[in-house]
């Protein structure tokens, strides 16, 4: 590029403006892609407060996740983001944790050797534990089954019926879909869940074979799949807003975006904040919200939002700090889910399992609980109860509690035909760019990393094709 080029590009930044409405993880993260370059950046949050999802309450003197509270560790945009904010030393990972799952058989852990919940031996003591005799019977005549139409099916819930029956689906890997995303195990997509399961299937003959194959080798691969940030991830939120703070962005929180409609190239927004309300002109905007709001804002520019609701039902998160000494052994690794209609609650996370834990410090639960219209005493009694129960504790006393209500979305490994059209539609407006769990599938992996993307797309249609005055070499 030459450096006269060069110039009209920077000048050409320095020209354009892109709204992003939400601040949360991906409306964070597409604002700090566009403020980069020196394109002048108006983030909206709604809320008093940025982060969506990843939010944090002072409970007992101290600040403690409520919500989202760690995320995948694995290369791409977020583990890039974190050591481009200094965040990298302060990167903790999750402490090694069994996960129990709670139904008929009562409350069990789940065999090590496992994925997505499916056994690599359904005769594994865990594994019977769970399913009983018959069902790892049952499981175990998939060895024994025709490899004719192995390979091929992509439903998780038909394959593993299927091959290893209703036991290991109900009581092994539904809970899991169920109490992590929301969804039946019908609907994810066993080649975006796994990816290699369907081949290895193939080559061993037998679903639970294929799971011993593809099992992370213990010694070769000892990295955590999780972490946090020292601090909570409200840390990481800070440290965004911060870097967003000096690249002179422009963040609003309180302020409430009610229409985009399109004005000459660009957009008008009308925002409310409280008693004010105004409009601002830009070229560009970014919608990063969670889904309702994402719709009644994009439904007059963009097709094929007519249809139902992608997401799953919002949830109740209660979390609650208590002294509880007989947690200190983590008797039920770091998460129980359960059996869908088998309890109250759809998971409790002892977090203070999965993180490190002070000695001596209370304990921190959170309890997933189906949304309701209960007030918070109800909710928290009724959050209390399910800890008691799923982590066979006696009598804890609740030194502080803490209930939200927050929207779930899809996984990107779900099946949804619905999804991935209208993310197609949602990718072809120059001017307009659509982030978010919503559409992009939930995990602040994929939001940061999807955000990044499609915020490259919006500040690449501004420098080089705005009006043919962007740099052309
Ligand atoms: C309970 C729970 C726990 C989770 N735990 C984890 C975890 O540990 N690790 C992990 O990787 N993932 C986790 N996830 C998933 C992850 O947190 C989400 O996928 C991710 O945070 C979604 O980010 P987002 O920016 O798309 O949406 P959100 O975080 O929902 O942000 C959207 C923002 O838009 C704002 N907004 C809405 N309407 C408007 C409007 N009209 N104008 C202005 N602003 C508006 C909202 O106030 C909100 O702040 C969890 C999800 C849930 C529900």
């Amino acid at each position: 590029m030459s450096s006269d080029a060069a110039t009209d590009l920077i000048s050409q930044a320095r020209r354009a403006r892109v709204a992003v409405v939400g601040g949360g993880i991906a409306g964070l993260v597409a604002a700090l892609q566009c403020a980069k370059v020196g394109i002048s950046v108006t983030l909206f949050e709604s809320s008093d407060r940025l982060g969506g999802i990843v939010a944090s309450a002072d409970l007992d003197d101290r600040m403690t996740d409520v919500a989202a509270d760690g995320f995948r560790v694995a290369p791409g945009a977020l583990a890039e983001l974190i050591d481009e904010l200094g965040l990298r030393g302060a990167v903790v990972p999750a402490r090694d944790a069994d996960t129990w799952v709670a139904g008929p058989h009562g409350v069990a852990p789940l065999p090590a050797a496992s994925i997505l919940g499916i056994p690599a031996n359904p005769f594994d003591a865990r594994a019977r534990r769970i399913i009983g005799s018959r069902g790892a019977w049952r499981a175990y005549v998939d060895r024994l089954r025709p490899p004719l139409t192995i390979g091929a099916e992509r439903n998780l819930g038909a394959l593993v019926r299927t091959r290893m029956g209703s036991r290991v689906l109900e009581r092994m890997v539904a809970p899991l879909t169920h109490g992590i995303h929301g969804v039946p195990p019908e609907q994810v997509d066993v080649d975006r869940a796994a990816r290699g399961l369907n081949s290895a299937l193939t080559r061993t003959g037998s679903l639970s074979g294929a799971v011993a194959q593809q099992l992370p080798d213990a010694d070769a691969d000892s990295r955590p799949s999780r972490a946090t940030i020292a601090g909570g991830m409200s840390v990481f939120v800070a440290a965004l807003a911060e870097r967003l703070a000096d690249l002179e962005a422009d963040v609003r929180t309180g302020v409430d975006v009610d229409g985009i409609a399109s004005a000459g190239d660009g957009w008008s927004l009308a925002w409310t904040a409280g008693d004010e309300s105004g409009e601002l002109e830009v070229d560009a905007v970014i919608v990063a919200t969670s889904e309702r709001p994402a719709r009644r804002l994009l439904a007059p520019h963009l097709g094929g939002l007519d249809g139902a609701p992608l997401s799953p039902d919002d949830v109740d998160v209660v979390t609650l700090v208590l002294d509880a000494p007989s947690l200190d052994d983590r008797p039920r690794g770091h998460a129980v889910y359960a059996v869908p209609g088998e309890a109250a609650a759809l998971a409790v996370v002892h977090a203070t399992a999965t993180w490190p834990h002070a000695a001596g410090d209370p304990h921190v639960v959170r309890v997933t609980l189906p949304a309701s219209e209960d007030g918070d005493d109800d909710a928290i009694a009724a959050a209390t109860a399910a800890a008691r129960e799923l982590l066979a504790l006696e009598a804890p006393a609740v030194r502080a509690a803490h209930r939200a209500r927050w929207p779930r979305s899809l996984p990107s490994s779900a099946l949804s035909p619905a999804r991935d059209e209208l993310r197609r539609a949602a990718r072809v407006h120059e001017r307009l760019g659509v982030v978010g769990a919503w559409v992009d599938g939930t995990g602040l992996a994929r939001v940061a990393a999807d955000a990044k993307t499609e915020a490259e797309r919006i500040r690449s249609g501004l420098l080089w094709h705005a009006g043919g005055e962007g740099a052309s070499t």
